[in-house]
């Protein structure tokens, strides 16, 4: 049995992808090692939203014209390039046009922060006008209780204080 299996690990096996043009003959232990790196084997391209299906060693040369290739600046920049951007990115040029939109955003953010304070500005002074009306209104109240509080003691004490108030 085990040199059975031991035998059949040996047996050399066509590539399966021997119909796209792979030539290779290997152990069947090995085939899931060639099929992984069979260059005759078709992979989905890489790139998100593509779809398509490319012969592993067509890869680079579908990279070349993928609608849907994109990859990082190189240099660092953050930029994702794809490959119509590719051939006039500029670094220098690519940062300063993104910092002057943030500036532009910035600066818009803040007119419309001001718009808003404003606004709350007017409110409160609104607010405080009105307030001022109720304690005013409110005063002319207290004073007008006092002098009932005041009138009701002195008709009953009858003193010389409420005489002098009243009149
Ligand atoms: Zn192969
Ligand atoms: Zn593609
Ligand atoms: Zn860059």
């Amino acid at each position: 049995m085990y040199k059975l299996s031991k035998s059949i690990s040996r047996l050399r096996i066509k590539c399966k992808n021997e119909t796209h043009g792979c030539a290779a003959t290997f152990p069947l232990s090995e085939e899931y090692c060639h099929s992984s790196a069979c260059l005759f084997e078709l992979v989905p391209c890489p790139h998100q939203g593509c779809g398509a299906q490319v012969l592993r060693r067509e890869l680079e040369t579908h990279a070349q014209c993928c609608e849907h290739w994109r990859q990082l600046c190189h240099m660092g920049c953050g930029t994702l390039l794809s490959l119509q951007t590719q051939g006039q990115h500029n670094c220098y040029r690519q940062l300063r046009q993104d910092y002057e939109a943030q500036q532009q955003t910035h600066r818009a953010i803040a007119a419309a922060l001001q718009r808003k304070m404003r606004k709350m500005q007017n409110t409160m002074a609104h607010m405080k006008r009105q307030i001022g009306l109720i304690c005013e209104s409110l005063e002319v109240m207290d004073s007008q209780e006092e002098v009932e509080n005041v009138g009701e003691t002195s008709s009953s004490s009858s003193s010389s204080s409420s005489s002098s108030s009243s009149s």
